[in-house]
């Protein structure tokens, strides 16, 4: 069975980086959250998603993510709904991506919140990527232009270090690019022995 190897790491730890590295050496990565928004706008998912409301939430072809977001926040009934119908087809479409690496060893899922969703449960090892409170800040703000207050607002929904680091097989300390790079090979030494 080919194994599944979570990636995750906290808004600018460098997840994403890592993801990038191993795609390079060869590794099927899987970008969760790419992946969930392309399966949002697909015309299947859209009509189904929107049987949930009454309101029209579908805008030129697309669904209206901050009408949805407004709608569930006040009602947990449609919520539940929401989530039972989008959960299971992104499940369903990371179960036919695994299958089309039935040959490979092990493939890479690179999730932001793997802890937070519970999805770390169904990966055979997880890999955190860490990187001091104020060098992620600086990253964030860097790359999109945003103010610390809004990095901090995006923060406060994840999950500490300290929370998710003693349940990850290996951690990927991210501050100096080349060091972090020699450690996903280290890494990678020990998936290929699996
Ligand atoms: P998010 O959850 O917000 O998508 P992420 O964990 O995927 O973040 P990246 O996008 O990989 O993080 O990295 C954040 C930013 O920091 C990027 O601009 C990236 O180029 C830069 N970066 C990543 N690692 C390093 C490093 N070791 N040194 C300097 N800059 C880095």
């Amino acid at each position: 069975m080919t194994k599944i190897i979570g990636l995750t790491g906290g808004i600018g730890s460098g997840k994403s980086t890592i993801a990038a590295y191993f795609k390079k050496r060869g590794i099927p990565v899987y970008i969760a959250d790419e992946e969930a928004k392309k399966l949002m706008n697909t015309p299947e998912v859209i009509k189904k998603v929107q049987t949930v409301f009454d309101e029209n939430i579908i805008e030129n072809n697309q669904l209206n993510r901050k009408k949805i977001a407004e709608l569930v926040f006040s009602s947990p009934e449609q919520l539940k709904k929401l989530n039972s119908i989008v959960h299971p087809e992104v499940r369903k479409h990371f179960t036919d991506w695994v299958e089309k690496y039935k040959d490979r060893p092990f493939v890479i899922k690179e999730a932001a919140i793997l802890f937070e969703s519970g999805t770390f449960k169904d990966c055979d090892k997880i890999i955190l990527v860490t990187a001091p409170e104020d060098v992620k800040i600086d990253r964030v703000m860097k790359r999109d232009k945003v103010s610390k207050g809004q990095v901090l607002e995006r923060m406060k929904n994840q999950w500490s270090d300290e929370k998710k680091i003693p349940l990850s097989d290996y951690v990927i300390q991210n501050i100096d690019l080349e060091t972090a790079i020699k450690k996903t090979e280290e890494i990678l030494k020990e998936l290929n022995k699996m």
